[in-house]
């Protein structure tokens, strides 16, 4: 596939393979962008700018259905190629495909619904003879930069959100798994006026870096993990900035919860997506009087996830991303192991997939559940009750969702209080839709994002006093 420059799709001699996990095969290349190529596509994105400001609400708004109307013909299509790149159940990439046509409809929808407010500055000793409001204005240049695990919706999070606010795009996907996030990007440019979406590909140190430091962009609006996010952190200058970065996320289950949807709810967030998911279950902290109970159960629903080809519909877990994914679910299950844990099932590894894990006996200071650990892994760790329930789910860097299950509305009243997340769910987990506030305190991320939030981010607020 090409890249995306100023409207034209271009090619280079130097290429990136892009290898199916499954079975190795080199899918397509991509090309090698250089420093060059990045200036050129900031600078188409900025001189796109107008064009885009020209533009009402209501076109945008038109716009963004008419992408709505293109993709939701395609879904199949993209569905496929997505799996084909990641690894990830055609089911999976199927129910992806799906909310990413509502990420675009709720920007259609929010394009229309960008408001300012009325000011009282007749309320201050200095207004008393004039009248305020503010207006919402676009940021201008937007660089999206997005992982490898949900390569349309999480790119849709930022451009459609800045399609939505009048802004212009370039646009970053993952080298593991750029393609269809690379047929989005085409797809959108071809309604679109030319340069309001460029997408680049090629290395993330080198064409990331400058998509960041570049003084023609206004906002960066990172997805992807603490440490990439942590080096943008530091480059970003007075951009505005949105990071959605890693979480380690609990599931609390405590002495009067309903086991059997706790135990769904932990096979469907720990191993979803072979637990390649922000907001996967990764530590489980049990109430020592339910423990044996729900590991029971948990075990039970592990051993009957079926492996394979993520192609066929009719697979629970495919492969990780490449081999040193797994390689490195290896290496911490193992260090788990040499320290106390103790193996119920799984706890096998072959080429790039990894079997769906169940360790019991973990301790808080392992580092299967100090680190995010982004693999199909259900770690336990038994506590006494919900005050050292909560004390062990806050005791980490992150803080993205937390889960607990309970009847007692005290222990609810408790959790909202105490666990330090962006999202605390009450008998759920792993848990969003497009349109809800997304983001995470501690190193789990900066702002949020979902369409509402995202556009309020990509805007600028002026104030005119008559
Ligand atoms: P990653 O290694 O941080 O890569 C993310 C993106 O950053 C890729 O496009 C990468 O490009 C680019 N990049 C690499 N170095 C860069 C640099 N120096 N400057 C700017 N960009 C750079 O993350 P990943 O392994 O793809 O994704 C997994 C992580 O994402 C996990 O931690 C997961 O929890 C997190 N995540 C968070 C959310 C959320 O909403 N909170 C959602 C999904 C995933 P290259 O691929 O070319 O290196």
């Amino acid at each position: 596939m090409k890249m995306l420059i100023g409207g034209s799709l271009e090619d280079k001699e130097n290429k990136l393979n892009v290898t199916n996990p499954y079975d190795n095969s080199i899918i397509d290349t991509v090309p090698l962008g250089s420093l060059q190529d990045t200036k050129r596509a900031i600078l188409a994105a900025y001189d796109a700018k107008k064009v885009m400001e020209s533009l009402s609400s209501r076109r945008i708004s038109q716009l963004l259905y008419d992408i709505y109307q293109e993709l939701s013909g395609k879904l199949d299509e993209f569905a496929r190629l997505m799996t084909l790149e990641t690894g990830k159940p055609i089911r999976d990439s199927k129910v992806e495909m799906t909310r990413s046509l509502d990420t675009i409809l709720l920007s259609a929808e929010e394009s229309k619904r960008i408001y300012g407010e009325t000011v009282p500055v007749d309320a201050g000793l200095a207004g008393e003879d004039a009248i305020g409001f503010t207006i919402r204005i676009p940021v201008g240049v937007v660089s999206a930069i997005t992982p490898f695990n949900y390569p349309v919706n999480l790119a849709l999070h930022k451009i459609a959100p800045a399609i939505a606010a009048k802004n212009t795009v370039v646009f970053k996907p993952s080298s593991q798994a750029p393609l269809t996030a690379m047929k989005l990007a085409e797809l959108m440019d071809s309604h679109l006026p030319d340069g309001a979406v460029n997408c680049l590909t090629g290395k993330g140190e080198l064409i990331g870096d400058e998509m960041v430091k570049s003084n023609l962009v206004d906002k960066v609006s990172f997805t992807g993990s603490v440490a990439t996010g942590l080096s943008i952190a530091e480059k970003a200058s007075m951009k505005k900035l949105t990071l959605e970065l890693g979480g380690n996320d609990p599931l609390i289950v405590l002495e009067d919860a309903d086991i059997d949807d706790a135990v769904n709810a932990a096979v469907k967030g720990a191993y979803s997506i072979s637990g390649q998911v922000c907001i996967a279950v990764k530590r489980i902290i049990l109430d020592n009087s339910v423990a044996d109970e729900f590991i029971e159960k948990l075990v039970g629903s592990t051993r009957k996830l079926r492996m394979g080809d993520p192609l066929d519909d009719k697979t629970d877990i495919g492969p990780l991303i490449d081999v040193n994914a797994a390689l490195n679910v290896e290496k911490v299950v193992n260090d788990a192991l040499g320290n106390g844990a103790e193996l119920l099932c799984g706890g096998k590894r072959d080429g790039a997939f990894y079997a769906p894990t169940v360790l019991d006996r973990v301790k808080p200071d392992m580092e299967i559940v100090r680190d995010e650990t982004f693999g199909p892994v259900a770690p336990i760790i038994r506590v006494d009750g919900s005050r050292e329930a909560f004390s062990v789910a806050n005791d980490t860097r992150y803080g993205l969702q937390a889960g607990v299950f309970t009847s007692s509305i005290e222990n609810v009243k408790n959790a909202v209080k105490t666990i330090e997340a962006g999202t605390v769910l009450i008998n759920k987990s792993t848990f969003r839709t497009d349109n809800m506030p997304f983001g995470g305190f501690k190193m789990s991320g900066l702002g949020k994002e979902g369409v509402k939030y995202a556009v309020e981010d990509m805007t600028r607020v002026k104030l005119v006093i008559l």
